[in-house]
């Protein structure tokens, strides 16, 4: 039987199949072949999640066959992209029509579609995650059908799949909202964290990005801060100062296997929280040495968004994969859940639907629309149906 691993190789589970689908058509067919025989679909896209969200449990589907940019256009500043399409690959054909993402993650390895089923997010508080930059969708239905969702045709539907945790049919292609393309300057430096605190909200009203990295053996911060600027590149980039287009300097090289826990905490609550865990790695995790990072995302209307209609905070901490990461992560989820922390959909969690439909102010919605477009649940993973109402 094949298995599947998530990038970590901390998900894995044993599969029926798995099939690499290079058309839209093909897509179709697996979905009515898979409902005749009572099987489930989960589409992948680069399995960095470090969740349950894109584990498979019987038949997985890879999308990297579709992938790189459909069409722009320029006056709109929109482009049609295929949903397998890893965030690097774009990159360089939407600059050549004069366009860019917004904002992209840490990393470019996610697929579009996996980053954006998630509310993958960068740092900047005027700036939101991918999911809201989400302005249409093909999908594949439960019934094999090819569907276009855009706000007017379909309202629930598209609200729903701006944030799709896979569980809405096979997203084929997207429409996103860009902007033209622009060059940033990035300047990064260490510093003492009780230095750096008091500085912090400053750091973040005046820079488009700012972000650091917390080490806890050390107490040093690294920090990062990025604007735009019209001067010159220079190549090659350098580590801690960049100048260059904003797809060449945002995103990092993240080597080091890993896994993670990431909430997303009231923007005025941050700096308390962070004090929270840094006591908890002090006096009860001292043996950690993997870092915290801290940065901030623009409030949305994205249902199941960990920013919705709030100004955002987000706070990750690390573990080693080959450590039980269960009692660091379990304790720091209490401390980010008294902060009103709502937790990022590709990282551990722990919570249950009832304590997510808490703090999710549209979650029946979202499962509404969700049931409505696959009542036999064909898309649901195990782990997604044990979070259905
Ligand atoms: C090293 C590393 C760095 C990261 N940095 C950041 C960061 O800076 N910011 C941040 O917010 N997150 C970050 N993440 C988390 C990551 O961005 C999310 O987990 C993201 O969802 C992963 O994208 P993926 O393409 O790997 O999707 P997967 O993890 O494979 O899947 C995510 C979800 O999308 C669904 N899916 C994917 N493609 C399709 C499709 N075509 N149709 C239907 N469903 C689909 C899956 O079923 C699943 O529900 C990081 C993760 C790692 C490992």
């Amino acid at each position: 039987m094949p298995r599947w691993s998530n990038w970590s190789g901390k998900q894995q589970s044993k599969i029926q199949a798995q099939h690499f689908v290079r058309s839209e058509d093909d897509a179709a067919g697996l979905v009515v072949a898979c409902a005749q025989q009572g099987l489930r679909v989960r589409t992948a896209g680069a399995g960095h999640s470090h969740s349950q969200v894109a584990l498979p449990d019987q038949v997985a589907v890879d999308l990297s066959g579709l992938s790189g940019v459909i069409s722009t256009d320029a006056e709109q500043r929109t482009a049609w992209v295929w949903a397998g399409s890893p965030i690097y690959s774009l990159g360089r054909p939407l600059w050549e029509a004069g366009l860019a993402l917004h904002n992209q993650g840490d990393i470019d390895r996610q697929a579009i579609a996996g980053a954006t089923a998630t509310g993958t997010h960068g740092t900047g508080a005027t700036l939101g995650n991918l999911s809201s930059r989400v302005l249409a969708a093909e999908l594949i239905t439960a019934k094999g059908q090819r569907l276009t969702v855009t706000e007017s045709s379909e309202p629930a539907l598209f609200q729903a799949l701006r944030t799709h945790l896979g569980s809405l049919g096979i997203v084929t292609r997207l429409q996103l909202q860009l902007r033209n393309a622009y060059r940033l300057h990035q300047r990064s430096w260490s510093q003492g964290l009780e230095n750096l605190l008091p500085e912090i909200d400053s750091h973040i009203a005046e820079n488009r990005h700012f972000e650091f990295f917390w080490y806890p053996q050390t107490d040093q911060a690294h920090a990062k801060i990025i604007n735009e600027t019209e001067a010159d590149c220079v190549y090659p980039l350098g580590d801690d100062e960049r100048l260059a287009w904003s797809y060449e300097v945002l995103p990092s090289h993240r080597p080091v296997r890993h896994t993670e826990m990431e909430y997303s905490i009231p923007a005025e609550h941050g700096i308390d929280c962070l004090r929270e865990i840094q006591q908890l790695l002090k006096t009860r995790f001292s043996d950690i040495a993997w870092p915290v990072e801290y940065r901030t995302v623009a409030a949305d209307d994205v249902w199941l968004s960990a920013a919705c209609q709030r100004p955002t905070v987000t706070i990750s901490v690390h573990q080693d994969i080959g450590a039980d990461d269960e009692p660091y992560f379990r304790a720091c989820e209490a401390v980010f859940s008294r902060w009103g922390g709502r937790p990022h959909w590709g990282k551990v969690n722990y919570l249950s639907g009832s304590e997510l439909a808490a703090i999710h102010p549209q979650w029946s919605h979202w499962w509404q629309a969700r049931d409505a477009a696959d009542p036999e649940g064909i898309f649901l993973n195990d782990y997604m149906r044990s979070l259905q109402p």
